[in-house]
């Protein structure tokens, strides 16, 4: 498991209740690239508590200079922060991102319009994912899937760690 995931698990325990928002931080998780670029520059905050981190989404437009991202990259960065303030009147071109970020997008904004139960009931994800959260695990070690299940499920016992 990277830091990044147990970020992304704090980030959407945070956003429950904003369907906007989790589908928003859902999609930067799983695309990958915005998360560790979002907390080089910043705009990513923790919580009074450990469990809590939020994203300055204001930032993620004001600061647009100082990121590193292709075209492709920024169309999704784009459409996060439209899911989370619903408002689709900004320059998008979606034409721009490749077939498995298209599936991605299309899930998220499934997720902002109707849930996440209702997104996953339309079967635009590929691939073998987690039960609780959606984010793929492909090419996951079994340390790091038992690592990811443990953030659900803190109270599981570690399989993978040798007992003393
Ligand atoms: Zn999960």
């Amino acid at each position: 498991m990277t830091c990044y995931d147990r970020l992304a698990h704090q980030l959407a325990t945070t956003a429950s209740g904003s369907w906007g928002e989790e589908a928003a931080l859902w999609l930067l998780a799983e695309h990958g690239h915005w998360l560790p670029e979002l907390h080089r520059v910043g705009l990513i905050m923790d919580g009074p508590d450990h469990d809590q981190a939020r994203i300055n989404w204001p930032g993620t437009e004001s600061s647009q200079d100082d990121f590193i991202g292709t075209n492709s990259e920024h169309q999704v960065l784009s459409i996060a922060r439209a899911l989370v303030h619903q408002n689709f009147r900004v320059g998008l071109n979606p034409s721009e991102l490749d077939e498995e970020n298209r599936l991605l997008v299309l899930h998220a904004i499934a997720w902002a319009a109707g849930g996440r139960a209702w997104a996953k009931s339309l079967g635009l994800l590929r691939g073998l994912r987690c039960g609780t959260c959606d984010r793929s695990l492909k090419s996951w070690s079994g340390k790091d899937v038992m690592a990811h299940t443990r953030l659900h499920r803190p109270d599981i016992e570690d399989a993978t760690r040798e007992s003393v």
